[in-house]
């Protein structure tokens, strides 16, 4: 544990002058770490905005997939709802409420690292239980597990191909600011088999701290049962270049300006988490954009129905719907990706169901 009195800057600083560089990926994880601990960063007077924050559609519309799920897979009883990094709550609120319409109550489980975000969620929801991770998450009973943009703040290792081979790219100081540079270990091993031969200067990321998180859910869905909606923004193939970013006050800033004060994300690698879930005994149903996916689960018909019920609102609707699914919006960036447990069926929404 850091001292907080400190700030992460200053921490960093220490310990590169002794030590030497840092690898990004503890960079990004303490970075998180701290931002996330302390406050709650979402929201327009916040730092960004998530999808169930723009509007309840998303959130129901969701409900509603997993209730039908879980109807078709013969109402099992007990069944858990399990979240990933669950923001304000507002997700896990509008799916349940949504749900119980289906009569799905699922005992509600929440995988949440920031104490502030704990708080904020609980206030929200009354009776949940926490967790750090997911490996503490009750294994008695089929778990319906959703992820809205929780994969994207795990933390990434960039490799880079340098003259005799791949290295780790690390985080040193130039002065008083931190710098990329190289690291002089040999990575080769840590690179995907098909990306070993590529060019020099070619950059590629990956995400340990993702393909374990996939590996519970995969192992859980193959041995428990359940369903999982995967929710990010990424790519369905991976591909080279860096993809950090930080936001602050929604706006981008320099990801190494300011460690702990800045959101710092990275698009997921799709294919990388579809190929954990298939080498499982998990049926991987597809990656499709979010737009897409939100379309046919009829989000047009649900903002015509808020619509009747709330003519004032009727613009307002359409322009979130808009949001959620236009294709310069986070209609193609964002994907959905859908698992289920074996004897679990087919999910609407996607191609290969
Ligand atoms: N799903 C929410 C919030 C997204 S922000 C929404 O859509 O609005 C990312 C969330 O993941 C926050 O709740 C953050 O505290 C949590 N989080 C990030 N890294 C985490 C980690 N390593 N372990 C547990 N929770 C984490």
């Amino acid at each position: 544990m850091t001292d907080p009195s400190m700030s992460l800057a200053e921490i960093f600083r220490r310990l590169i002058r002794t030590n030497g560089p840092i690898s990004l990926s503890r960079f990004m994880g303490e970075s998180n770490a701290r931002y996330y601990a302390g406050k709650d960063p979402i929201g327009a007077g916040g730092d960004f905005v998530t999808a169930p924050e723009i509007s309840q559609m998303f959130g129901e519309l969701i409900g509603l997939w997993l209730a039908d799920m879980w109807i078709k897979a013969g109402r099992p009883d007990p069944v858990l709802y399990v979240e990933l990094g669950p923001g304000r709550g507002t997700l896990a609120r509008d799916v349940l409420r949504s749900a119980k319409r289906y009569g799905l109550v699922p005992a509600v489980h929440l995988v949440e690292g920031s104490p502030a975000l704990r708080e904020i969620q609980q206030a929200t929801l009354g009776n949940i239980t926490f967790h750090d991770d997911l490996t503490g998450v009750p294994t008695h009973a089929p778990m319906l597990l959703v992820a809205n943009e929780f994969f994207d703040a795990l933390p990434v290792r960039q490799l880079v191909r340098a003259a005799h081979g791949w290295r780790e790219r690390m985080v040193g100081l130039d002065g008083e600011k931190f710098a990329f540079v190289a690291g002089d270990q040999p990575m080769d091993a840590a690179v995907p088999r098909d990306w070993r031969k590529a060019s020099q200067g070619t950059l590629i990321e990956t995400c340990p701290g993702a393909a374990a998180v996939m590996q519970e859910i995969a192992g859980r869905l193959a041995a428990q049962g359940g369903a999982a909606l995967l929710i990010d923004y990424g790519h369905t193939e991976l591909r080279g270049g860096s993809t950090l970013q930080a936001v602050q006050g929604h706006r981008k800033v320099d990801p190494l300006a300011m460690p702990g004060q800045a959101d710092l994300t990275a698009h997921v690698d799709f294919e990388t988490l579809a190929r954990i879930a298939r080498s499982h005994d998990v049926r991987w149903m597809g990656t499709v954009p979010q737009g897409r996916w939100l379309t046919a689960l009829g989000i047009d018909m649900r903002a015509e129905a808020l619509a009747r019920m709330a003519p004032d609102y009727a613009v307002r609707l359409q322009q979130d719907k808009n949001r959620l699914i236009a294709d310069d919006q986070m209609g193609l960036l964002f994907k959905v990706m859908g698992l289920a447990g074996p004897g679990w069926p087919g999910g609407s929404g996607f191609d290969h169901t």
